[in-house]
């Protein structure tokens, strides 16, 4: 797919958007008198509105990630992303979009919210892609395809070459989200933006970064996306707090928490086949880790009793009794085995 085509894809009422200016968007520079947007000229701290472009933040990520700014979008959580791509592409009540399942709940409930039908389309068993499947529940209104790389809630990662095919082969966007790309084997593809420029990708400051309640999404893609993505946000969709905060965390390294959760991760892979009550533990990718248990139900209200939160997704296509185990601190997994072990004995709390 070429860029041009890209352009091609976007609604109609989105390509003749023109897009509200703010003041700052007409002069952002630092000094002077700023007598432009009716704020506050008393200084609280926060009287000022922020960057609307986020450029120093933009420009940081840039410079760490080896991607120009203008292929950058950040948003308020990845969740701001996912809706700005529905809302991007997809005609209301005509279009579709095609997500694997099973995975993150929010591709199908931006998708709800935006009046797009969302076509599920099952995982294989071990839970790889099943391409074929996937391009044929595409037709000529399936504007976006969603993959989720480790995915979440069963923990692997695709080949990067498995996803290439599917690029090459669709002739839409394919948003493929990273959140948890630090704890994978797999590299990011984010260095095939340029090759792909039907391809986004998702990564999000709330899970290795450690920074959920900043709520910091990324998009990277090529320019003319981007572009669409800056002109339909709101103005001012990173606060300021946000935007100061985030810089700042930029200079501190994360790769010894990483390093610690898959450590710990892997220590957990290792005890919980040992468990009678467990038929199956999935190979991780990511800061949790899914396991198919006897009586989900009943190890969920087990570990409850215990003060442990688990996500019980045994409710779930392709998930049918088991649990998703988020990584702790070693001393909460500690009291995670300590509990399993617990419960193993029917030493059950209710
Ligand atoms: C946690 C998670 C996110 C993060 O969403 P934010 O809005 O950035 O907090 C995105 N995608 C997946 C698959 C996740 O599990």
């Amino acid at each position: 797919m070429k860029s041009k085509d890209i352009e091609a894809l976007v609604r109609p009422n989105i390509r003749k958007l023109c897009p509200y200016s703010t003041a700052r968007d007409e002069y952002n520079g630092t000094l002077g008198v700023f007598l432009d947007a009716n704020e506050s000229p008393y200084p609280t701290g926060w009287n000022r509105y922020p960057d609307p472009r986020q450029t120093a933040l933009r420009e940081k990520l840039a410079h760490i990630k080896g991607v120009k700014a203008e292929k950058i979008f950040s948003g308020n959580g990845s969740d701001e992303a996912i809706d700005l791509i529905f809302r991007i592409f997809c005609i209301p009540g005509i279009d579709n979009a095609v997500a694997i399942a099973p995975s993150y709940g929010m591709y199908k409930v931006s998708a709800e919210i935006n009046d797009i039908e969302m076509r599920e389309v099952n995982l294989n068993e071990d839970f790889s892609l099943p391409v074929d499947n996937l391009l044929a529940a595409c037709d000529s209104n399936t504007k976006v395809l969603f993959l989720c790389s480790p995915n979440n809630p069963s923990g692997n990662a695709f080949s990067n070459e498995t996803v290439f095919e599917v690029l090459k082969r669709f002739n839409g966007i394919v948003v493929v989200d990273e959140a948890y790309i630090d704890f994978c084997s797999v590299p990011s593809l984010i260095g095939s933006i340029d090759r792909y420029p039907n391809l986004v990708v998702l990564q999000t400051f709330s899970k290795a970064r450690g920074l959920a309640a900043l709520r910091l999404g990324l998009a990277f893609s090529n320019p003319c996306i981007i572009k669409f993505m800056m002109m339909v946000k709101y103005p001012y969709n990173i606060n300021a707090s946000t935007q100061k905060l985030a810089l700042k965390a930029l200079e501190s390294p994360i790769d010894i928490y990483v390093a610690e959760t898959v450590a710990q991760r892997a220590r957990i892979a290792a005890a919980l086949p040992g468990f009678a009550f467990v038929r199956k533990v999935y190979p991780s990718e990511a800061n949790f880790i899914l396991v198919k248990v006897d009586d989900a139900d009943g190890l969920y209200e087990h570990l409850i009793a215990d003060g442990i939160i688990v996500r019980n997704r045994s409710k779930v296509a392709g998930c049918t009794g088991c649990l998703r185990i988020t990584i702790g601190l070693p001393e909460e997994n500690d009291k995670l085995l300590k509990s399993l072990c617990d419960y193993e004995k029917g030493d059950i709390r209710r």
